[in-house]
């Protein structure tokens, strides 16, 4: 199977940075790129799907003649993003080879069964289409519009982008066991949202056998008019030795558990962290009214009530304590 690294701006925002983005790239592919099963593709999106209407949009149209004046320039392969059945239609018709569908499209199963229809329809047809995981944790969905694209006849690849900056590996070892055909990018940028997170990520391209990564790429991301925290440089991308390999061995299930555990632990420490802010807070306050930071019976009063939660889990009581012991310690600490 072949191995994908799609690299590129977030966004086409305007001539300039688009082709200096590309050939910073490119002058660095041989580099990043050591194997002839190894497919280098530029991406970048010409209509954006944000989350405020008065944010950067994307500059439609004209964004594809930039991709495709990168693609005669530098023979690489380009892909963009299509949200609806008129993006299809002009990303097929200016010559672009791949299309990928957002998370936020891909949520929506009206839209992508319409994106099929245009799919069908054309006479132009993509190399493929690359399905980004919804941007709700639905491994059923994301399933779902993989077979509505592939009923297409189109080849189909799953990008695996998480959710709510979020790994959300269990969606992803869902659509991994019930598709093994089908070949599986992980997405850092859009899976982190932050710069120093991305090339870490990328170890678990190796760890769990994927096929590839699609991460964002500018020569300027403070300049970027989207996404500008989590786009890195093309001398980041070549900064690190862990660009990812085409797979040798079937990934082990035990590799998918692992990657759950690595999440759960980031959102154990995630949520600790969000209730020291509360105690803190707390803290704050019960100085304003002059009371002290210890409440006794409050401490005792919850931690009996978290017993009893605990044990609806199936957890031990000495366990409980020997937890909400240690939290209220630190919380104690963040208090004073
Ligand atoms: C993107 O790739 O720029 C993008 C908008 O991604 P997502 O749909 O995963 O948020
Ligand atoms: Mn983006």
């Amino acid at each position: 199977m072949n191995n994908y690294l799609i690299v590129g701006p977030c966004a086409a925002e305007s001539r300039e940075q688009v082709l200096t983005t590309a050939r910073q790239i490119t002058a660095i592919q041989s580099e990043i790129i050591n194997d002839k099963s190894q497919i280098l593709i530029f991406r970048s999106g010409s209509w954006k799907p944000r989350t405020s209407p008065d944010t950067f949009k994307g500059v439609g149209e004209q964004g594809l003649e930039w991709l495709m004046e990168v693609k005669r320039e530098t023979g690489l392969p380009v892909a963009t993003e299509a949200a609806t059945p008129e993006h299809v239609k002009a990303a097929l018709q200016a010559g672009i080879d791949y299309l990928w569908i957002g998370a936020r499209t891909s949520a929506n199963p009206i839209a992508v069964e319409a994106i099929s229809q245009e799919l069908i329809a054309n006479s132009q047809k993509p190399k493929a289409v690359l399905i980004k995981n919804p941007a709700n944790p639905d491994a059923r969905l994301w399933l779902g519009n993989i077979a509505r694209i592939e009923a297409t006849g189109v080849p189909v690849m799953a990008v695996h982008r998480g959710c709510a900056h979020r790994p959300c590996w269990d969606i992803a070892y869902a659509v991994r066991q019930a598709r093994p055909d089908i070949p599986m990018l992980l997405d850092p940028s859009h899976m982190t949202g932050k710069r120093e997170a991305v090339l870490p990520k990328l170890d678990y391209v190796e760890q769990l056998g994927l096929d590839g990564a699609m991460i964002e790429v500018h020569y300027c991301p403070e300049q970027a008019l989207s996404d500008a925290k989590q786009q890195i440089t093309p001398a980041e991308l070549l900064s690190v030795s862990r660009i990812p390999s085409p797979r040798t061995d079937k990934p082990s299930t035990l590799s998918w558990y692992r990657a759950m555990i690595d999440e759960v632990d980031e959102d154990i420490w995630t949520q600790i962290e969000k209730r020291m802010h509360l105690a803190q807070q707390i803290g704050d306050w019960k100085k304003q009214q002059h009371m002290t930071p210890l409440q006794p019976e409050r401490f005792e009063a919850i931690l009996s009530q978290r017993i009893e939660w605990a044990k609806k889990h199936c957890i031990e009581t000495d366990t409980v304590q020997s937890v909400m012991n240690a939290l209220h310690q630190e919380a104690l600490r963040h208090q004073q």
